[in-house]
């Protein structure tokens, strides 16, 4: 089969690998239908150091099942399925607990011998745990929103938790990527009263108050921070959703969160430590988030998507066949696209 391999910094190949099958009676074999590029394939896409060998790409697909394991009992040939971004047991006590992305038995696709999502199939291990059956078609005009599930929409849900979103909030989000849109989505949709938006692109944050934001802040840095004040009556937002992951960014969200708030950070952390450690300490600010269990919260969604109460499908402003891959990732990593879709 095809599937894209990166091999470096700038260096993503779309190339024949090994037909996938099933090895564990655990597993499924999933033809993928659509994919997607992360925000956070960019990472490697700018800084992988060269190998040979490559790297398998790719964790947000939806496919049809081919074939299932002895020990699958969720799924059958011919479902629709929808991944979240990592495979897990759904047993252990992790699982148990919802925090799927510190699976026992779990791990990450493109990894250990299990394909990646941006491809035309993969091996999914621990099937049960992992996969939701979609109850629609392949080519249903919702696919669009279905595939957020995998990640972005399932991310930006998990900051607004982590950052204690509630009704009457105020709520400040941090970045216009995909997350950033997803986070406002989920912020609307659990009940706060003020969203603003931080961000610089003027297409994004537009779709962002279509979401739900209430203001928007373009300033960056320091200026950010006196902007959302200025907004806030001095007192800075209840909820921050840091969907970014640079220093600057973590900055921003600690300066702006008010006494007693809280920071969901969900961009992928590109520094060891946390800055202003001081100065939370003593605005007795919480900090949480992580890599959201993304599989801990699409039945939750799934509903919303399906009867058109959020359209987190809207994040994609491209689409790209397999072969396109390679462009698509320097769509979006020049800014030129928001967010990939991959139609296979
Ligand atoms: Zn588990």
């Amino acid at each position: 089969m095809r599937a894209t391999v990166m091999y470096g910094a700038g260096e993503v190949r779309v190339e024949t690998v090994p037909d996938p099958g099933l090895l564990e009676p655990t597993d499924a074999l999933v033809r993928v239908t659509r994919s997607a590029i992360c925000g956070s394939d960019l990472w490697p896409y700018n800084q992988m150091e060269h190998t040979d060998t490559g790297r398998r790409m790719g964790h947000e697909f939806i496919g049809l099942v081919e074939d299932v394991g002895a020990e699958v009992s969720t799924m059958k040939a011919g479902d629709l399925v929808v991944t979240p971004f990592v495979w897990s047991d759904g047993t252990c006590v992790f699982c148990r607990e919802g925090l799927h992305t510190s699976c026992l038995h779990g791990g990450r696709y493109g990894m250990d011998g299990v394909d990646g999502g941006q491809g035309e199939a993969v091996r999914v291990p621990q099937a049960d745990g992992t996969l939701v059956v979609l109850p629609v078609g392949p080519d249903d005009e919702l696919m669009p929103s279905l595939l957020t599930l995998s990640d972005v929409m399932a991310t930006g849900h998990y900051a607004a938790l982590s950052a204690k979103v509630g009704p009457g909030k105020t709520v400040a989000v941090v970045g216009d990527g995909a997350v950033g849109l997803c986070g406002v989505i989920a912020a609307r949709r659990l009940g706060a009263e003020r969203i603003i938006i931080l961000g610089r692109h003027a297409g994004r944050t537009a779709l962002a108050e279509e979401f739900g934001a209430t203001d928007v802040v373009s300033e960056r840095g320091d200026e950010a921070v006196e902007r959302v004040h200025e907004l806030t009556d001095g007192l800075g937002a209840h909820s921050v959703l840091e969907c970014v992951g640079l220093e600057q960014s973590t900055i921003t969200a600690l300066e702006i969160a008010r006494p007693g708030g809280a920071v969901g950070r969900v961009g992928v952390p590109q520094e060891d430590s946390i800055p202003l450690g001081v100065q939370i300490f003593f605005k007795n600010v919480t900090i949480g988030g992580g890599p959201a269990p993304a599989r801990a919260y699409i039945e939750e969604l799934l509903p919303d998507v399906l009867e058109g109460r959020i359209e987190p499908g809207r994040v994609f402003d491209r689409v790209a066949s397999l072969d396109e891959v390679p462009d698509g990732y320097r769509a979006m990593n020049e800014r030129e696209a928001l967010k990939v879709l991959i139609d296979l």
